[in-house]
């Protein structure tokens, strides 16, 4: 394989700092040709004068001059503001762009990007949450593919990887069960912030974990494998797994099941997408079989927790309903988080936010954002009441 030029879309974050890393561990077959920060200028600096990009894109010129103070060289360009990230996203010197933006911020750049002609690493799974069918068909039109970042996507990736899509019976996501798995239900009302952001076998950002906590993650993967693999959500399931060791399976119709295996280390995903169809070898730890002692299973409380079942009924009712979910799901997280809602209340929310609007019909990206925004509406609403 040649050397490929990336550009980091939310290259500050947890996954973006995990492939600025990767990058940095495979010069000569990873180069970092662009970035993007948001809040954490200082960080996005660092980073770049490291890894010395040559486009840029932060949100505002304010944030330019900080930039641009802290760089020990000269960029040839900074872009700002929203379209800065579709610039970014264009960069004609990039093969590939990751996504690794936090919520729906990046949608608009992974079309941008699809119509440039990149190939997309895809780790903000909201993308295909509200526009998977858009944007698979985007991808189709341009010949270019769409590899998974999330963990348990890039296992079923691995695992399906030069079969008939023909003999799959269907897809397992494993999930952690989060820091609540075994929690009586009455606890889960006094949740605190701080217990809900400690995530027992990964380190993510506050968004995704507190999704883990509620099971919501694991609701959004089931909608985001269903448009990346072109499988039913019927023939998606999800068992409890808490070592997040085995980071989802495939199960043929032979009755076969193919599992990918690693530590829940992020780089591992982050590496085999920015490097297929090649397997590099780095500093990633292989497992040691015999200290891992017992992988378990489990169903999930689907009663105690119930974003699959509502992820599950979203995908069945199709057209703007996983928009709305997901939407009405980051207002009550961004509420959580603030300590305006109690934990229990982020599904209360999202299931009543789905009731009074999650029959809007589908439509091009313009309406699905549109329903966005009135599910937004409502659930800030909900959240005040
Ligand atoms: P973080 O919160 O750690 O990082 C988010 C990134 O997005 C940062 O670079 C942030 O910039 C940037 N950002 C935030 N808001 C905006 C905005 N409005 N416009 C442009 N950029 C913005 O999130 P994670 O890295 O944890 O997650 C990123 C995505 O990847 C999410 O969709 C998540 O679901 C998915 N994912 C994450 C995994 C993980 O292990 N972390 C695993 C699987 C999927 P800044 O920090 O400078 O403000
Ligand atoms: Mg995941």
């Amino acid at each position: 394989m040649s050397c490929r030029n990336i550009v980091l879309l939310g290259a500050t974050g947890s996954i973006g700092q995990s492939a600025c890393r990767v990058a940095r561990e495979l010069p000569g077959r990873v180069r970092v040709v662009g970035m993007s920060g948001f809040r954490n200028i200082g960080r996005l600096a660092v980073e770049a004068n490291r890894l010395r990009p040559a486009a840029l894109a932060v949100p505002d010129a304010a944030a330019e001059a900080e930039l641009r103070a802290k760089l020990d060289y000269q960029p040839a360009a900074v872009f700002t503001g929203p379209a800065g990230l579709e610039q970014l996203a264009r960069w004609e010197g990039a093969d590939m762009v990751l996504v690794a933006i936090v919520g729906t911020g990046g949608l608009r750049p992974t079309f941008a990007a699809l119509e440039a002609g990149k190939d997309i690493a895809l780790a903000s799974k909201e993308v295909l949450v509200v526009a998977g069918q858009l944007v698979m068909a985007a991808a189709r039109r341009s010949g270019r593919r769409i590899l998974p970042v999330d963990s348990e996507h890039n296992a079923i990736f691995q695992c399906l990887e030069g079969r008939d899509p023909g003999q799959v019976r269907r897809l397992i996501l494993t999930a952690s069960g989060g820091p609540f798995r075994a929690w009586p239900e009455d606890k889960l009302l006094a949740v605190t912030r701080q217990e809900a952001l400690r995530h027992p076998t990964w380190h993510m950002g506050e968004k995704i974990t507190i999704d883990s906590a509620t099971l919501f993650n694991k609701g959004l993967e089931m909608i985001e494998a269903r448009w990346l693999f072109d499988v039913e959500i019927a023939r998606i399931d999800v068992v409890v797994h808490p070592q997040s060791i085995v980071h989802s399976m495939v199960e043929f119709v032979d009755g076969s099941v193919l599992a990918q295996m690693s530590h829940s280390d992020m780089r591992f995903p982050i590496q085999y997408a920015l490097t297929w169809p090649d397997r590099l070898a780095g500093s990633l730890p292989p497992l040691e079989w015999a200290s891992l002692g017992r992988l378990d299973f489990e169903e999930p409380r689907y009663d105690v927790f119930p974003a699959l079942n509502l992820a599950r009924q979203a995908a069945e009712q199709g057209g703007a309903a996983p928009a709305v979910l997901n939407a009405a799901n980051e207002v009550a997280v961004v509420e959580f988080l603030a300590g305006r809602i109690a934990f229990p209340r982020i599904w209360q929310i999202v299931t009543s936010v789905l009731e009074r609007c999650g029959d809007r019909p589908g439509g091009d990206l313009e309406s699905l954002l549109a329903s966005d925004l009135a599910a937004r509406e409502l659930a800030w609403a909900e959240a005040r009441r």
